[in-house]
């Protein structure tokens, strides 16, 4: 089983009545039940205003890939419990970074850049393209799919150059927009997936809970020991050998 922790602020569910419509439960709620699915997957939550933020250290060591959710309260996330996450991934922990989770600690930590981008809240169509058909994460998505109502990103998106790029979005008002992305920072991988505004039922979009299924896979962590590095000595090579 590949084990799953679900990251969420889960602070707008509880105060805004706009967001609760939609999300009565929470987001991570909507996304575990996406998880599921796949009875590979073992799927657990945490969040915001639990102690450390729900992510100990036995939850993180028990954790292959953790998503990651937030929007309004990126500032209130412990230093120490940042550090923590980005030290997992460089040793491997698979880490998939939704919508505004572009502005969290950890991700602008992990990409060494602003993460910065336009955004515009008008309900508009987009439709994002897959152009990377070969990658694992658009295993058994159409070339395109659309989304009726969203929050704009557009570009320049502020992150370093993707080692692979699997979706670009384009929306109605006329902005593209770099949707999927792809990285590797130490031991680990980390996709970055823009869809999923709080106040539009995004997360229950099929293919969207397609694209949230193949990356927890393709996150996933390899089985390899844990790096050493430092002074060796030299190999030893004598005559005669083969
Ligand atoms: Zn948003």
């Amino acid at each position: 089983m590949l084990r799953i922790t679900i990251w969420n602020e889960y602070r707008h569910e509880k105060i805004h009545p706009d967001v609760q419509a939609v999300y009565p439960d929470g987001i991570h709620a909507v996304i575990a039940e996406a998880l599921c699915k796949d009875e590979s997957l073992s799927v657990r939550v945490a969040t915001l205003d639990e102690p450390e933020h729900g992510l100990t250290d036995e939850v993180l060591e028990q954790t292959d890939v953790l998503m990651w959710w937030g929007h309004m309260a990126h500032d209130e996330v412990q230093d120490a419990v940042v550090n923590r996450v980005h030290q997992r991934v460089l040793g491997g922990m698979g880490l998939v970074v939704l919508h505004s989770g572009h502005f969290s600690k950890v991700f602008k930590k992990l990409m060494g850049t602003s993460c910065d981008l336009h955004w515009r809240e008008a309900g508009e169509l987009e439709r994002i393209w897959t152009v990377n058909p070969a990658h694992p994460i658009a295993q058994g998505l159409p070339p395109f799919f659309e989304i009726p109502e969203v929050e704009m990103y557009g570009e320049y998106f502020d992150v370093p150059e993707p080692d692979s790029l699997v979706f670009i979005s384009w929306f109605e008002g006329g902005e593209v927009f770099r949707s999927g992305l792809c990285y590797h920072r130490g031991q680990g991988k980390i996709f970055y997936f823009r869809p999923g505004h709080e106040t539009y039922p995004i997360y229950y979009h099929a293919h969207v809970q397609h694209v949230l299924r193949n990356a927890v896979h393709w996150c996933a962590p390899t089985s390899n020991p844990a790096l050493h590095f430092g002074h060796v000595p030299q190999f030893t090579h004598q005559k005669g050998d083969a």
